[in-house]
């Protein structure tokens, strides 16, 4: 493995994809896996979805790449879609999530500039974040862990912890811009926060002039079970990120923002090369309209709730290998008692693919188009997983 010419960055399984179909990856040497895991939280409609396949084989044929120096009508109608679903009225496309941050960042900076407070850049965000890699949003996630050796942290981040009212509205001072939250934390461990809470988020960026920002990077895209998390709560951020489902496993991020949040973003203000490119486009268009039919979403919180009432059974008759189940839609999180990585090698095992998270917490990922049949398959591999752990654990001691 160390003779391996990439950077070491990743704990990669010793596994090799050569195709998928819907929900399950086929190996390199022909196994066939459940795949849970989604790519992180990315294959919204699973591998290889047809109407995917052709949208993009379709756009190959004709325009790959302009860059935004030109009119690019796919991304003026995915904007569209977007603003017709959501809160925002403009859209900035990127090409990552945390390209996505970034700009919600940057949007909100601008807006505290140009509206006479060049002073307000400090961002508050929230213990267990997720918000990225790159060295702006390494510092709004401020895990400690991640920043280590990079020099000092990009400035402008202060971190509260979660659920906190007294300690973030200690936290808001004169240079405050914005507070930045997912809202369900996905790296974190698939920890929800309160609708009360994201409440109060809002009542204080309103008192005090803030913006407010939803990295819903994970979230979004009916990863929920509704288009966006926050629509759950019915609190409307300002600026909001997304990408990872946003393709459907091309990669592309966005920006959303109302027209008053995004009013600095003015020409020469941000940029990208790729961004928003035809080949992206024809892909997220695709995933948006089969994401937003009729009854789409509305299938999916059915599915969640009997992918949710088939994991309690085996938490039921594995109470000490596994507790708590939490999530929405089909970002579901079941916390271990035994270490998490025990369980996602376990599962493995059972040709089963899930993505581990903070908190001890095994993720479950399927598709958002998964079949009852599938959750059926993926929940008998995964109780066949946690027997497999106890037989062992049993036999050793
Ligand atoms: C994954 C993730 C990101 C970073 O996305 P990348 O595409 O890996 O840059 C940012 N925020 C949240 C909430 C995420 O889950």
């Amino acid at each position: 493995m160390n003779r391996s010419p990439l950077f070491e960055t990743f704990a990669r399984a010793p596994l090799a994809f050569e195709r998928g179909e819907g929900v399950w990856a086929i190996t390199t040497d022909g196994r066939r896996m459940l795949d849970f895991s989604g790519g992180v939280a990315v294959n919204a409609l699973g591998h290889a979805h047809p109407q995917l396949v052709e949208a993009l084989k379709a756009q190959a044929e004709k325009l790959w790449h302009v860059s935004n120096l030109f009119q690019i009508p796919e991304q003026e109608a995915l904007a569209a879609k977007l603003v017709g679903a959501t809160f925002a009225d403009k859209v900035f496309f990127c090409n990552s999530g945390a390209e996505a941050v970034e700009c919600a960042i940057k949007t909100a900076r601008r807006y505290q500039f140009v509206s006479g407070h060049p002073e307000r850049v400090r961002i508050i965000t929230f213990s267990g974040a997720f918000h990225g890699r790159t060295l702006a949003t390494l510092a709004a996630t401020g895990n400690p862990k991640y920043l280590e050796g990079f020099g000092p942290a990009a400035g402008g981040f202060d971190q509260v912890p979660l659920g906190d009212k007294k300690a973030l509205e200690a936290a808001i001072g004169p240079e405050t811009a914005a507070i930045m939250v997912e809202p369900i934390q996905g790296e974190g461990g698939v920890r929800l926060v309160e609708g009360q809470f994201l409440r109060d988020v809002r009542a204080l960026c309103d008192e005090h002039g803030l913006l407010l920002i939803f990295d819903e990077v994970q979230t979004g895209i009916g990863r929920t079970g509704r288009l966006f998390g926050y629509q759950w709560s019915g609190v409307a951020p300002d600026i909001m990120s997304s990408a990872k489902g946003i393709g459907g496993g091309f990669p592309f991020g966005a920006c959303l923002a109302t027209d008053e949040a995004a009013k600095g973003m003015t020409p020469g203000t941000h940029g990208s090369t790729f961004g928003g490119n035809p080949l992206a486009m024809a892909v997220g268009n695709t995933v948006f309209d089969i994401i937003m039919a009729d009854g789409f979403l509305e299938e999916v919180q059915r599915k969640s709730l009997y992918l949710k009432q088939r994991l309690a059974s085996v938490v039921d008759s594995h109470p000490d290998s596994v507790g708590e189940i939490r999530g929405e839609g089909m970002l579901i999180g079941v916390r271990c008692i035994v270490p998490a990585g025990d369980v996602i090698a376990a599962t493995r095992d059972q040709d089963l693919m899930c993505v581990a998270a903070g908190e001890n917490v095994v993720r479950l990922l399927p598709p958002l188009n998964v079949t009852e049949a599938e959750i059926d398959e993926g929940v008998k591999r995964f109780d066949a997983a946690l027997t497999a752990i106890e037989a062992a654990k049993a036999a050793g001691s």
